[in-house]
């Protein structure tokens, strides 16, 4: 830790309501949200350093905010005043305290809104931290001992499948010398979503397939000779010498996956993401078996480290999708991802929405320098839309991500973008919706 700096404590918090209109041009629409507006409940920690604040996130698809934003308030007691080197030395304490509370647990636990609150809390948390230290969240963890870094990490309920002597093992066999820090980091292109027509998808590949993007992926789920046009219609711009995979967002029973799947099979995905109900483990072992070769991914809403567990242990995946405003920040996150190097299992980020493409990128450079060493057969999820609303936007070369050089996680907001878009009282929604409507609280979204 940078010894020069006097002690850094938590001052005040604020948390915002910010919501982007996307139902308006059917960004992000999929089988099973068709009007999203992408939103987040944004977290700014301020600490006695006027320019260390630390950012947290929490993406929902719009009125999911209000539930979010109601549990991150509740929740802030557990960081208020504290010092930054109680919260390093204390991290996993912190995060056992954070994540059990003892009235709040009942609304999970570890699962749901009140996860999600706790994820974007625990994030800001690592943005102070690597702030402080002046490099990206990336390079903090990277630089981190093993020792010290393991310290970090929770391991309750599942040390049956990694202890933590095991996870540590892993850390110090790592040869970070042999890592290349300027790597690039393949994406996909989330593109084929469920409102676009065909006009707008040709532009968006041909356009992606310039800037040297070699993964994309499209919605499924709707309608199985619809999504075989769709297919087809893709392939033939992007041929099949790129990645193409399919997201069914859970729509699908077990036999309607495999069926399909069958249908699908002939355009080669190389995986179905969320075949069926993300929850539901038991039919995932069957699809992973039925559908060999194609891989099966899923892990976007896998609620906690534990259901990872049983996901891997058991086989109901072959391709691990993390999120990390849904699984209780970095700290979860890494323990899930030490089950994947034990296990075998490759990961591929899953991103877009608010936030979470500036913070995956992160957690992609933390997989390659200090777990895997590897990009083959990964690819990290990239969205485009809403990028001219931070400040710090991701940066691709040659269709990969370009290791990012902002402090800490690189998440902030335009301060204008945060003026125009909070809601309720944004220049956006007022104008959008009469202030009327605001006053009355008769939410149109
Ligand atoms: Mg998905």
């Amino acid at each position: 830790m940078n010894q020069c700096k006097s002690i850094l404590e938590i001052t005040h918090i604020s948390v915002k309501d910010i919501r982007f209109h996307t139902s308006k041009n059917n960004t992000g629409s999929d089988a099973r949200s068709k009007d999203p507006d992408y939103s987040c409940i944004y977290i700014q920690v301020y600490t006695t350093d006027p320019q260390i604040i630390g950012i947290g996130t929490v993406f929902t698809l719009g009125r999911g905010n209000s539930g979010v934003h109601a549990i991150v308030k509740e929740q802030l007691r557990h960081i208020r005043g504290l010092s930054l080197d109680y919260i390093i030395t204390n991290f996993n304490a912190l995060w056992r305290n954070i994540v059990n509370d003892g009235q709040l647990c009942w609304n999970g636990p570890e699962k749901g809104m009140l996860h999600q609150a706790n994820a974007g809390i625990i994030n800001a948390l690592w943005d102070i931290w690597a702030k402080y230290e002046n490099k990206p969240v990336w390079k903090l963890i990277v630089d981190l001992p093993p020792d010290k870094l393991i310290n970090t990490l929770n391991f309750d309920h599942i040390e049956d499948a990694i202890t933590k002597d095991e996870a540590l093992h892993i850390l110090e066999a790592v040869d970070k010398k042999q890592t290349d820090t300027n790597i690039g980091y393949p994406v996909y292109l989330t593109c084929g979503w469920s409102g676009y027509s065909n006009e707008k998808l040709t532009t968006i590949l041909q356009q992606s397939l310039k800037q040297g993007i070699t993964g994309y992926k499209m919605k499924v789920g709707n309608n199985i000779e619809n999504d075989c046009k769709k297919a087809e219609f893709i392939r033939d711009i992007i041929s099949y010498d790129n990645m193409l995979s399919m997201d069914a967002n859970g729509v699908w029973n077990k036999e309607e996956a495999i069926t399909n799947m069958n249908k699908l099979k002939q355009y080669k995905p190389y995986w179905i993401e969320e075949p069926t109900h993300p929850d539901d483990i038991i039919s995932h072992i069957d699809i992973t078996k039925s559908i060999y070769p194609i891989k099966v991914a899923t892990g976007e809403q896998c609620s906690n480290k534990v259901l990872f567990k049983q996901f891997i242990q058991n086989k109901g995946l072959s391709i691990v999708q993390t999120d990390i405003q849904r699984l209780a920040g970095i700290n979860e996150w890494f323990v899930v991802m030490l089950m994947c190097k034990k296990y075998n299992i490759p990961f591929c980020l899953h991103s877009g929405g608010i936030g979470l493409v500036n913070l995956g990128v992160h957690l992609c450079m933390i997989d390659y320098m200090c777990i895997s060493q590897s990009t083959e057969g990964r690819y990290a999820e990239y969205i485009d839309e809403l990028t001219e609303h931070y400040k710090y936007p991701v940066q691709l070369e040659n269709g990969k991500y370009k290791p990012p050089k902002s402090l800490g996680f690189g998440v902030e907001l335009k301060e204008e973008s945060i003026l125009e878009y909070e809601f309720p009282n944004g220049k956006y929604w007022i104008t959008t919706y009469g202030k009327k409507v605001i006053k009355d609280k008769e939410w149109v979204l």
